[in-house]
């Protein structure tokens, strides 16, 4: 079965937090009066409901359609009166707008949506079946989407397609609950699993990701331990996001084993010394009971050697965390190749021989260009 399991609401109080002065100006397309409702909790709902002159129990209506029922337009409602159906056409719900859908033969599905000003974003969704089913949707094991916290991304990492392409906006909370909703509706299945790695930094869209979280958590129903937050590291970030005790995963995309092979791959590693993203990370884990992943790309010749697995096991002795490899998806900007398989094997072994606990994430949805790394919104211009 699906596995949700909404966390107990008493850890909620914390999660709206305070104006933060390091974030980039509100999001123009939601600074108007009309807040798009899609995000929104059932309070929220219930007193947006009662300042348009509606009894409480409109909220709680409106909550069930635009959760449950992926109602686009308050004009679907039909449980509200017609005429206020009528004079509520045009208000904002928060929905995107299908730009392009890709599928590839393993069931990965690839979708750029269009947002109310005209940009696009990916989101990928991603099924995985009982060992040895194949492709067979009766065999469902997960059903993953792999969200966007930003349209473009600012960090600009070397191997990454969506750093190359730059950074537009952030995304608002409706933005991000909105793709989990679509590809729910797409695939007609129970979203299982939320990964914050699609395009863009989720730590430098913190307000909004926190609330994305708390109504994808409450209002759609996964549990917040069935949610990844996948980050390169900002500075004092990690440590604000563990104040708020979720218990979401929190993947750290470390990608090398020393200070300068990072600053190669990373730019924005240069403001960032490696020893000082472990140490906050290994605040992380001691103020949140919570284990951390770290992602780490594995790149031919750069990256892979038995040498980099050691020096990479003696940064994480006895640290809570295990080792999450990626081997490298090609994009078209640079020319940097993916190990063979033996030789991820070799590494995977030599983290082994350490005692560091390792998986080796396996690409999917290659060939719809919606593996990690490839998201660039290539369709875009095609509108
Ligand atoms: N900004 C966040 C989330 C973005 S991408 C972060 O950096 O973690 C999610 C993961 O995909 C990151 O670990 C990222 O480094 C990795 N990735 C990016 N480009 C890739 C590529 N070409 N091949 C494989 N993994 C890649």
């Amino acid at each position: 079965m699906l596995a949700s399991s909404p966390a107990d609401p008493s850890i909620y109080p914390p999660i709206y937090p305070p104006a933060d002065p390091l974030q980039p100006p509100e999001n123009s397309a939601v600074s108007g009066v009309q807040i798009p409702l899609l995000g929104q909790s059932l309070a929220e709902l219930t007193a947006w409901v009662q300042q348009q002159g509606q009894p409480a129990y409109r909220g709680k209506q409106l909550h069930q359609w635009l959760y449950q029922q992926g109602a686009r337009s308050l004009t679907e409602i039909s449980v509200f009166p017609k005429a206020w159906r009528t004079e509520l056409a045009d208000y904002p719900i928060g929905r995107s707008s299908l730009h392009y859908r890709s599928a590839a033969s393993d069931g990965t599905v690839k979708f750029l949506l269009r947002l109310s000003d005209g940009q696009i974003v990916e989101t990928v969704g991603i099924p995985s079946f009982k060992a040895g089913a194949g492709v067979d949707f009766s065999q469902l094991d997960r059903l993953t989407v792999c969200v966007s916290s930003q349209v473009g991304c600012p960090m600009a990492c070397d191997f990454c397609a969506t750093g190359k392409g730059g950074f537009q906006r952030n995304l608002a909370a409706h933005e991000i609950v909105d793709q989990v909703l679509t590809v729910q509706e797409d695939f007609g299945l129970r979203v299982s699993n939320i990964v914050f790695m699609g395009m863009g930094e989720p730590l430098l869209n913190v307000d909004h990701l926190l609330t994305a979280v708390r109504s994808l958590n409450q209002d759609v129903g996964i549990g917040q331990r069935q949610m990844t937050i996948s980050t390169v590291g900002i500075p004092g970030r990690i440590r604000r996001l563990a104040e708020h005790r979720l218990q979401t995963t929190l993947a750290v995309s470390l990608h090398a084993s020393n200070q300068a092979l990072r600053e190669q791959l990373i730019p924005t590693a240069r403001q960032y010394p490696l020893e000082a993203l472990l140490a906050e990370c290994r605040d992380y884990v001691q103020v949140t009971g919570r284990r951390v992943t770290f992602e780490y790309i594995l790149l031919a010749g750069l990256n892979d050697c038995p040498t980099h697995a050691l020096e990479l096991a003696a940064h994480l002795r006895g640290f809570q965390s295990h080792v999450n490899l990626i081997p490298y998806n090609p994009i078209q900007e640079v020319d940097y190749k993916r190990p063979d398989e033996q030789r991820i094997q070799a590494f995977v072994q030599a983290l082994k021989q350490q005692n560091i606990a390792v998986s080796v994430r396996r690409s999917r949805g290659l060939a719809a260009d919606a593996a990690c790394g490839q998201l660039r919104a290539s369709r875009s211009s095609s509108r």
